[in-house]
């Protein structure tokens, strides 16, 4: 067994201790993946094990090729099942078709992979690392965990992690006994398999959760985990709160500092008998809400996450003169481009308003993009909230100062590092700005953390429940299906002051947002188009108005006063038109058919029709310039509340059919009366996938007869789900097949890369 040195400092039992190691390799996209990988080697020392732990993309750091302790991937799925940004590379290695079946033969592994089944194609990325892994010889040694953040992440993560150190355990020994086994036989000169049956048996313990399972019985089965949380807390409860040099002071006896409380991750005590605040004002809690709960949670004890250990010191520096930064600072891959059009797509009393911005790429040749593709756009946080968040930090007067960050000496978080997306020589303000996205909803650990900088008793207490397991579902109702921010969480509880190095710590970076280019550039050369709706955020309990979302509202607000509506589209050239930063993400598998005679189907309700427009756009020029050519049939399936309220692109979609480009167009109106002349009341189309089960022969022939392809583009909780589930009753029904069968037609479509998706939520 290869073995890890550790540091003697703190060990009791003995001088130089050695302890076993194993590799834990995470892919993260907005960093939960990432914490529960820190997490795990926080408290290997507990188990009496060694980790060392990597991102996939640190790929000088780790090495599967000859590594002989166990590895344990954890890993998050992004937009249409995509791997996470950092662990792309490490999936296209191990894709490699050139890599031989044995090439994992060394390897043991178990893989926690994290995904929503509200989206399609759940936890893909783990699902695909873990495949490939089989297929190039390695062996799990610990049940695989698929957990769902739409139920809730830690239904089977807590499980999960609390098996995991007795199977790497086993795994260790019988790792150990195989190289035994191994040299033995190469002594006896008869190379013999290691045996295969090395799996504990503590894979009976494991949950591996379909995505048909009942939350109920989810939930009934979590309810028994209480060791992994027991674990964390002793390690917490012996890791001192760090106190940085920017955290606002607490008067001496503040309940909010008891040292008893101090690092406590196992809290056994209920909610204050007499339910006062500090200043004595009775809280008076008649229904549960973010900051109050009921019984029985408020008498309940809690398993709490343990405390996260500090990482980062953080001072802020007076300069003399401060850069004045507008906009964000990687501008090697950034371009700034101007807004040439934006023309509101839907009428005044439409549910949602969709605006289309038309951008001048002409000075940017690197933004030369395809249909199919998507570009990113960059916002700031909005300045009101930026200002709040200074207040609300104690540091107003302080905006303009330098921040220095630098990595705690004693911190006992594995792996830390300085965010490396945060630039040196950048103002508080800059960092509030551009860096760190402010509107996160808050994780449990970050909630965990906050309890430490919370003077008041009862806001405590409750901020406890809502990290605990026992809260879980308060957690979800108040804090995360409401989206909400960490400054409406402080607004909130007033007494929770933190200090500004816990922010960095814990909330992520300002990600840019996505868009699909609307438009082809072989008919608009030098534009780039793009449509999307206004977000908005109900008001809801712990935000007293509704607000917009981020890069929206913040786009809404740039071009409102030059926002053109259709009839007067042509008319706007005012010459104050904002510039915005950008970035392209070529896709390189949502295109159209580069055969131009294989006939395709476009599914886009919505926003979603956006790299549809490209397509047609694009084929109406290869139309042009190609008169001879033989051009596959083209269908369309669209879809929007009302006909004359928010069907976007009519007049253009219209101008396809008629000029053949686009061979059938299908419409449905989900909550128009009128229904369709053709169609009985019994079938009238309310949404896309009604319209494809009315045209289910066509569609399954092009697909599985003529090798045509599927495109659906769109909102991927609901939309993309219908499409799937009523494909493929089309499939099991025009070929009769069973379920299991038509579910590995799709599935084949989905290899062949004819079924393809481009889906957003
Ligand atoms: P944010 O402030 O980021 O808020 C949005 C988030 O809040 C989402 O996670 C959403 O689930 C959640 N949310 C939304 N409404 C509510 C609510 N009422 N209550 C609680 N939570 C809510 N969008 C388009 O409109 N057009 C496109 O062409 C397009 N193309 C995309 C292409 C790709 C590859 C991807 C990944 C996404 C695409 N999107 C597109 C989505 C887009 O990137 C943004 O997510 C969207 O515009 C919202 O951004 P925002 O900053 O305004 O909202």
């Amino acid at each position: 067994m290869r073995t890890g040195l550790i540091s003697t400092a703190g060990l009791k039992s003995m001088p130089c201790e050695v302890k076993p190691r194993f590799v834990v390799l995470y892919g993260s996209q907005k960093g939960q993946a990432e914490s529960l990988a820190e997490g795990v080697a926080e408290v290997a020392e507990e188990h009496g094990l060694v980790a060392e732990l990597s991102c996939l993309s640190q790929n000088e750091k780790y090495n599967l090729e000859k590594e002989n302790a166990p590895v344990v991937f954890i890993v998050s799925t992004t937009g249409d099942g995509e791997p996470p940004d950092n662990a792309l590379q490490f999936v296209k290695r191990i894709k490699k078709k050139t890599l031989s079946t044995d090439h994992y033969k060394h390897l043991r592994y178990a893989l926690l992979a994290l995904g929503d089944t509200n989206y399609a194609n759940f936890c893909n990325c783990g699902k695909t690392i873990e495949r490939r892994l089989q297929e190039l010889g390695a062996k799990q040694f610990y049940a695989t965990g698929y957990a769902d953040d739409g139920v809730g992440l830690e239904v089977v993560v807590d499980p999960w992690l609390e098996g995991l150190w007795k199977a790497i355990k086993g795994a260790l020994s019988n790792m150990d006994s195989d190289r035994t086994g191994y040299l033995k036989a190469e002594a006896d000169d008869s190379p013999k398999e290691a045996p295969d049956s090395t799996i504990p048996d503590v894979q009976l313990n494991l949950l591996s959760i379909t995505d048909h399972q009942s939350c109920e019985s989810i939930r009934e089965s979590v309810e028994t985990v209480s060791k992994f949380a027991t674990a964390a807390s002793s390690l917490a409860s012996a890791t001192p709160t760090a106190v940085s040099d920017l955290r606002p002071a607490f008067p001496a006896g503040s309940p909010g500092l008891a040292p008893q409380s101090r690092g406590t991750a196992s809290v056994s005590t209920s909610a204050p008998e007499t339910q006062a605040g500090d200043a004595g004002v009775p809280h008076v809690a008649l229904a549960a809400s973010l900051t109050h709960s009921l019984p029985p949670l408020s008498e309940s004890s809690l398993n709490v996450p343990a405390l996260p250990s500090p990482y980062l010191d953080v001072s802020l520096q007076e300069v003399d003169t401060v850069e004045q930064i507008i906009g964000p600072l990687n501008k090697e891959t950034l371009h700034e481009v101007p807004i040439s059009r934006a023309v509101k797509m839907t009428r005044g009393d439409s549910v949602k308003m969709a605006l289309l911005l038309e951008l001048d790429i002409s000075a940017h040749p690197m933004m030369t993009y395809h249909p199919g593709d998507s570009f990113d756009v960059l916002c700031p946080n909005r300045a009101a909230e930026v200002e709040d968040m200074l207040h609300r930090l104690g540091l107003h007067d302080r905006r303009n100062h330098q921040v220095h960050i630098s990595l705690r000496k004693d911190t006992k978080k594995k792996g830390a590092q300085v965010p490396s997306y945060i630039s040196h020589n950048i103002s508080l303000l800059y960092l509030l700005t551009w860096c760190l996205e402010i509107r996160s909803v808050p994780k449990k650990a970050f909630l965990r953390a906050l309890v430490e900088h919370t003077g008041d008793g009862v806001q405590r207490r409750r901020l406890q429940e809502l990290c605990s397991k026992q809260g879980a579902a308060d957690y979800n109702l108040y804090v995360r299906d409401p989206s909400l921010s960490i400054m409406e969480l402080l607004t909130a509880f007033p007494s929770c002051s933190p200090p500004l190095s816990l922010l960095i710590e814990h909330l992520p970076k300002l990600q840019p947002r996505p868009y699909s280019a609307a438009s082809s550039c072989l008919r608009y050369p030098g534009k780039l188009h793009f449509v999307f709706n206004i977000v908005e955020f109900p008001a809801s309990p712990g935000r007293p108005a509704g607000r917009r979302g981020l890069c929206t509202g913040w786009l809404f607000d740039l071009i409102n006063p030059v926002l053109v509506f259709p009839e007067k589209a042509e008319s706007s050239s005012s010459p104050a038109l904002p510039k915005i930063h950008v970035s392209l993400r070529p896709n390189s598998s949502f295109r159209p058919p580069s055969d131009l005679s294989a006939p395709f189907i476009m599914v886009g309700p919505g926003t979603g029709v956006a790299p549809f427009i490209g397509f047609l756009q694009q084929r109406e020029m290869e139309r042009k310039e190609n008169p001879e050519a033989i051009f596959g049939e083209t269908w369309l399936f669209f879809g929007c509340r009302h006909r004359d309220r928010d069907y976007l692109f009519r007049e253009e979609l219209e101008g396809f059919v008629s000029s053949g480009t686009l061979s059938q167009l299908k419409v449905s109106f989900s909550r128009d009366d009128q229904e369709e002349a053709s169609t009985s009341a019994a079938v009238r189309p309310r949404y896309v996938q009604h319209n494809l089960l009315l045209n289910s022969q066509r569609i399954t022939d092009i697909l599985l007869k003529q090798n045509g392809y599927f495109y659906v583009c769109g909102d991927a909780k609901n939309m993309a789900k219908d499409v799937n589930d009523t494909l493929m009753q089309m499939i099991q029904t025009e070929l009769e097949l069973d379920q299991l069968d038509a579910m590995k037609r799709l599935a084949a479509l989905r290899e062949e890369k004819r079924y393809l998706q481009d889906i957003w939520g």
